[in-house]
């Protein structure tokens, strides 16, 4: 661990661009940003040279599942993986853990579980369950940055899936709270029928998946929110948005005045469903990643706001459990191992389009952090920030390979892939904490609560 009083660079995003400045940081905080040459002398300097000085990424979206199922993922590996990857700050799912965060108990075992094994920043979020309205307050007390649910089985037990007439009892207290709920938009009906249509196609097939999850499900789930949303004006997150037709009912919820907003993942925006081979059972996820045509419309989509920002979806599970022998997507678990990978797989994609690094930041900084209301003082660089900083290379790529990934398990459907912008140093309120494949000092990331800094 060392700290470091000013970070130098011929490249640092700031809110006003890119620009040749010193940053100056003291207790952790950027006190200033000046000229590139005015420096302070004899003091920890680091010189970035024509690297690009960067906002530690957030990613709000982000499955630990320790306590209870650790051999999935863990505190550790899984924080490492986020300061090798350029994330700073990252908000854990209430799910696949256990217990599962749907009590306030249950999240003192996640803090317990939690403590010296972090590497960046941790928040947690918690869980709307059937039955659990009781235990929202106390959440909300005890520091979750909100509440996630799930509208059809979300691949574990003790996280149940919610109903319309469940909804009717959280989203009031949510609302009161000011505490958004986080929705995994897929209704079980039109995934039920799709799934009596597919009952005799290859399971091994990729498209025998897809047409199993409709974008209808999708669809139906943003319809239903939006009117639940009207009705009772509590802010609503729709997670890992995967369908074009999906778009246009978030923009026209916005257009509206209601307090709607929307995610997508770097898988969605990156692969595409025509060139993922049959029985490659690394890409599973739900909703799935659908065609390249659908997934440009995703990537107009966070250009016209209709989306708002992109994170991870890091869900991760013992390779074992992804069933490649059979190449079975409807027996393995559903979750793509991304975490390390979020900024150069949306780095790589965005070469060449209208987008810049300028976007990138909003998607993958200041976004995500304004949804956990942590934008006043994460996810850009300027005074009174806190100095969470990431300095990287963008000209530079790479091929991913299992050896430089910190994930606990190395399966990912990256793998192979040559990506742009390699993550040289970050720095967490102003101690460098990983720098060129070395990880420094001992894990000292906050366990954040909403509201405290
Ligand atoms: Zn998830």
């Amino acid at each position: 661990m060392k700290t470091i009083h000013a970070i130098r660079g011929k490249r640092v995003m700031t809110p006003e661009g890119v620009i040749a400045a010193t940053v100056h940081m003291r207790n952790g905080i950027v006190t200033s940003i000046t000229g590139y040459n005015e420096f302070p002398s004899a003091r920890n300097i680091h010189d970035a040279g024509d690297s690009m000085v960067i906002p530690g990424l957030v990613d709000t979206h982000v499955h630990i599942n320790e306590p209870g199922r650790a051999d999935w993922e863990g505190f550790e590996t899984a924080t490492r993986a986020a300061a090798a990857g350029g994330v700073t700050t990252l908000i854990d799912m209430p799910l696949n853990c256990v217990p599962a965060t749907t009590t306030a108990a249950a999240l003192e075992k996640k803090r317990t579980a939690a403590r010296n094994k972090c590497w960046v920043n941790v928040g947690f979020w918690g869980g709307v369950v059937p039955g659990n309205t009781s235990e929202l307050r106390g959440l909300d007390r005890a520091g979750v940055f909100g509440f996630k649910c799930f509208l059809v089985p979300s691949g574990v037990l003790e996280f149940a899936n919610v109903s319309e007439a469940d909804l009717r009892e959280a989203l009031p207290v949510l609302a009161a709270m000011n505490s958004p709920l986080l929705v995994h938009a897929e209704l079980p009906e039109p995934i039920e029928a799709a799934g009596r249509k597919v009952r005799k196609s290859d399971p091994t097939q990729y498209k025998t998946w897809l047409r199993s999850r409709p974008a209808a499900a999708e669809t139906k789930a943003i319809e239903m929110l939006v009117r639940l949303t009207r009705e009772f004006k509590s802010h609503v997150h729709f997670v890992h948005v995967s369908s074009k037709l999906s778009v246009p009912l978030i923009l026209r919820a916005k257009k509206e005045g209601l307090p709607v907003t929307a995610e997508t993942c770097p898988h969605y925006l990156f692969f595409a469903a025509g060139s993922i081979g049959d029985g490659r059972t690394q890409f599973k996820c739900a909703p799935p990643v659908r065609d390249a045509e659908n997934n440009r419309k995703l990537w107009k989509a966070l250009g016209n706001g209709a989306i708002d920002f992109v994170v991870s979806d890091h869900s991760p599970s013992p390779p074992s459990m992804k069933c490649l022998k059979a190449g079975d997507f409807f027996r393995a678990w559903g979750g793509i191992s991304s975490l390390q990978l979020g900024l150069p797989a949306i780095w790589t994609r965005l070469s060449g389009t209208e987008y810049s690094l300028r976007h990138l930041v909003r998607w993958m900084c200041s976004g995500p952090a304004q949804l956990a209301g942590l934008d006043k003082h994460k996810g850009a660089i300027a005074p009174g920030y806190d100095a969470d900083i990431v300095v990287w290379n963008p000209e530079m790529s790479f091929v991913v390979k299992s050896k430089t990934l910190q994930h606990r398990h190395k399966l990912t459907p990256y793998l192979g892939e040559s990506l742009h912008g390699i993550v040289e140093t970050t720095f967490l309120r102003g101690e460098m904490i990983y720098d060129r494949g070395r990880f420094l000092g001992t894990p000292r990331g906050a366990l954040l609560r909403r509201g405290a800094r």
